[in-house]
């Protein structure tokens, strides 16, 4: 391996002493729960941290969980670039591939692939036989965009919730992308033009990857160019698409008709200025949480597609089972339904981690 200078803060200093098998230091858990966040006292390192810190790892760039203000940030090497574009060019970053570790004060910490977005990763922690694991936003199954979830065994599991109950089941991403296309394929038989909502780090890409070209032109608005082009830069590859960012209307007069094209945009960008070019267009937002609206009732828009990062809930049994945890630490969602089953069903030491007066949403 290639020697690389750690300058910020996070020091590669290897921890040859340390022999003991133990799990147990000094009486102190290897992770808390602080009204900042994830706390490692050993290693003085926050996980997602709400507010300044000195050190934050930051598990990916979505703004619930990458905030401005730290002193440094660690994230995963393709997260450096969107992080920067969020919070500004001159933030202190420094970055690890997966299965790369750094050592912080005797605490090996590692990154492993997570599945939510690009650059998204699980921190693993390691101390002294100890280990935990602090998942971030994940989904265990693969979706050709972001590398894949990979589980790592630990004895701490510290998982999400966000659609922690047993109604929420995924169907396969390709039969979502195939209606999606017949959507917008029979908006453009009529001339109109199809607007579909996405947040603008992964669930936009990751729409972008599985359209079909042959319908009409993919435009993006400017919030999702830009993350496209740190991605793009970063090696990944959703195909083509057309940069909205400087107005609809100069599209058209570039020669890129808007009657038969696919607009990706954010929620915000509904109630701005930009889209009303587009005249009268057929609206579709992509989110797990169309899978709760009433049959025809989409909250607002006219087509809802059941699509999301997050795991449902046979995946967040699964990753919790494959980590092979007797611990188990339940954040944001319904954890305390997945607690419970965890407890009732499986045996396991499961708690809630209160975290939840903390509104965490993608995007
Ligand atoms: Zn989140
Ligand atoms: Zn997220």
């Amino acid at each position: 391996m290639s020697l690389r200078l750690f300058s910020h803060g996070f020091d590669r200093n290897f921890f040859p002493f340390c022999t003991s098998k133990s799990g147990k230091f000094g009486g102190m858990a290897l992770v808390t729960f602080t009204e900042l966040g994830f706390y490692c006292a050993q290693a003085d390192l926050y996980i997602d941290p709400l507010r300044r810190v000195p050190k934050a790892l930051v598990t990916h760039a979505h703004s619930d969980h990458a905030r401005p203000g730290m002193e440094h940030y660690l994230c995963h090497t393709q997260s450096v670039g969107i992080l920067k574009l969020r919070l500004g060019q001159r933030i202190s970053v420094q970055s690890l591939a997966y299965g790369e570790s750094i050592w912080m004060n005797g605490v090996e910490v590692t990154l492993f692939p997570a599945g939510h977005v690009p650059g998204s990763a699980q921190v693993r922690l390691s101390y002294r036989g100890e280990v935990w694991v602090i998942s971030g936003d994940y989904k265990t199954v693969g979706d050709g965009l972001t590398p894949a979830f990979e589980s790592v065994r630990c004895h701490h599991f510290v998982t999400e919730s966000t659609f922690g109950l047993p109604i929420f089941q995924w169907r396969e991403q390709q039969t979502v992308f195939d209606d999606i296309n017949a959507w917008w394929r029979g908006n453009a038989s009529f001339g109109r033009p199809s607007v579909l909502l996405g947040y603008s780090l992964g669930k936009a890409q990751r729409i972008l990857k599985y359209l079909d070209r042959s319908v009409g032109p993919v435009i993006c608005h400017g919030a999702i160019a830009a993350s496209n082009t740190v991605l793009e830069n970063g090696g990944f590859d959703f195909g083509s698409w057309v940069d909205g960012s400087g107005g609809l209307t100069d599209l058209r007069d570039r020669g890129v008709g808007t009657e038969n094209s696919l607009v990706v945009c954010p929620p915000n960008a509904l109630r701005s200025a930009w889209i009303s070019p587009l005249g009268n267009y057929s609206l579709a937002n992509c989110s797990g949480w169309m899978a709760v609206s009433k049959s025809g009732d989409w909250g607002g828009v006219d087509r809802g597609f059941v699509l999301s990062d997050h795991a449902d809930w046979p995946q967040l049994l699964e990753a919790v089972k494959a980590s092979g945890a007797e611990h188990v630490h339940v954040t944001h969602g319904f954890s305390a339904v997945l607690a419970q089953y965890l407890r009732e069903s499986l045996g396991l030491d499961a708690d809630v981690v209160e975290q939840d007066m903390i509104e965490r949403r993608d995007a």
